[in-house]
């Protein structure tokens, strides 16, 4: 059989640790046995970050504008541990921050939902993608401890000098304050990428904040939100049959868990923060999570949610087995090939990406899984692979 061929290479991110290794038993058994594959290849493994002083981190970041796709391999974030462990020149800023910085994007979380990881809320059929806001807020305050008897105040000094004030609290006892910020592009950004990925995904779109008692901080964004939407977005969202909808923090957390699933749920930083960990939970896995970052211009990068899984490394350095669960992995694989086949018009290259999505949950669902999944499967036949084990079970259905 022909290879697959391919037009404009995908930006190509390798990692670290388990997950390095997992990054080349996929090429090798499922994609390069069927495709033609052009990556332009970047190394965000820790070594060659800090051999270029973390200038490969941001060359694949200006590839992924070039080229529009990319797929990153997990990476990690280095820490005091980290220092020592690879003699490191200085503690690197994480890669997905420096990633997500200069693409502007949006990162949207959707669990890969499979029979017999059933989710802890059983009204869940379908999955529920969350797109974090990933500026500003708690994570860029200002705080200060106040003292008994000091007066605590908003000033805004604008371009003239002129001073307008807030009283925040006169305090007859000590206590605490925090100053915290947004900006109109970051969220008018945020808006376009949650709107744009809604009607790609052809999913329903909900956003939430508190805005009933954050009168204006984040009633600003409901209408950022509304404005856009009924500027850019109305006709198309009506058009695709799918509908945006906004409703207060509360009321959203009660209409999720009763939902049955199958729409994108936007959150504000903090709350994006919180609610993802909560979905991925309920859902039942970290490793069956899939990452997308989407800029407001239409870029994509693919990675899975969890981490380089660092205690699997460990045991596959010592040369025991390992069982390490590769779906998200693939799922990026798949992510990135599917878009670059949309964005080429190759549908050989789009229809590989659904035959290999659809092999790795038939694996799953026919019995046949990684350690983490066979602990908490309720199928009644079911066998634990190790990690090569796995991926060949899958190319052998694929
Ligand atoms: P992790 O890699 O997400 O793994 C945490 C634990 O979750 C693992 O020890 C394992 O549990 C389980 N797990 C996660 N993914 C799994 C998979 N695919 N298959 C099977 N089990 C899986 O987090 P970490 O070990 O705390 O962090 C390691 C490194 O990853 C850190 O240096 C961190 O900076 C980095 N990190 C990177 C990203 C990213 O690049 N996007 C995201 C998060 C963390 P058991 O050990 O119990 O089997
Ligand atoms: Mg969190």
């Amino acid at each position: 059989m022909a290879k697959i061929q391919m037009k404009t290479p995908l930006v190509e991110m390798d990692g670290d640790e388990m997950t390095r290794v997992i990054w080349k038993q996929i090429k090798d058994i499922l994609l390069l046995p069927y495709i033609d594959l052009k990556t332009e290849y970047y190394d965000l493994g820790l070594e060659h970050r800090n051999e270029t002083d973390d200038q490969v981190t941001v060359d694949s970041a200006m590839a992924t504008k070039k080229y529009g796709v990319a797929v990153k391999c997990a990476t990690i974030t280095p820490n005091a541990a980290r220092m020592d462990e690879y003699h490191l020149k200085q503690m690197w800023k994480s890669p997905n921050g420096t990633i997500r910085a200069l693409l502007d994007g949006t990162v949207f979380r959707t669990p890969i939902v499979v029979k017999g990881i059933e989710p802890y809320v059983t009204s869940w059929k379908k999955p529920i993608a969350i797109a974090r806001h990933a500026y500003g807020d708690v994570y860029k305050a200002s705080e200060v401890e106040v003292p008994a008897g000091a007066k605590a105040e908003i000033l805004v000094t604008d371009s003239e000098g002129k001073e307008t004030r807030t009283l925040i609290h006169d305090f007859k006892t000590a206590g605490i304050v925090q100053g915290m910020h947004n900006l109109d592009d970051s969220i008018s950004s945020f808006a376009h990428a949650c709107f744009r990925y809604a009607l790609e995904q052809k999913m329903d779109l909900w956003f939430s904040t508190k805005d009933t008692i954050s009168k204006k901080y984040d009633h600003h964004f409901k209408d950022l939100f509304a404005e856009i939407y009924e500027k850019d977005y109305r006709a198309q969202f009506e058009q695709a049959g799918i509908t945006y909808f906004y409703t207060l923090i509360d009321d959203a957390v009660a209409r999720v868990i009763r939902s049955e699933g199958g729409f994108i749920w936007a959150c504000k930083n903090y709350d994006g923060d919180v609610m993802s960990d909560m979905l991925a939970t309920g859902f039942g896995s970290l490793a069956m999570m899939t990452s997308v970052l989407v800029s407001p211009d239409g870029v994509y990068e693919y990675e899975a949610a969890h981490g380089t899984v660092q205690r699997h490394y460990y045991k596959h350095l010592a040369g025991e087995e390992t069982s390490t669960n590769s779906i998200a992995t693939i799922f990026a694989w798949s992510g990135a090939l599917r878009k670059r086949g949309e964005l080429d018009g190759l549908p050989d290259l789009c229809e590989f990406a659904d035959r290999l999505e659809k092999a790795s949950i038939e694996t799953i669902e026919s019995g046949v899984m990684t350690k983490d999944l066979y602990l908490i499967s309720s199928l009644e036949e079911k066998r634990s692979v190790n990690t090569t084990e796995f991926l060949k079970e899958i190319a052998s259905r694929l």
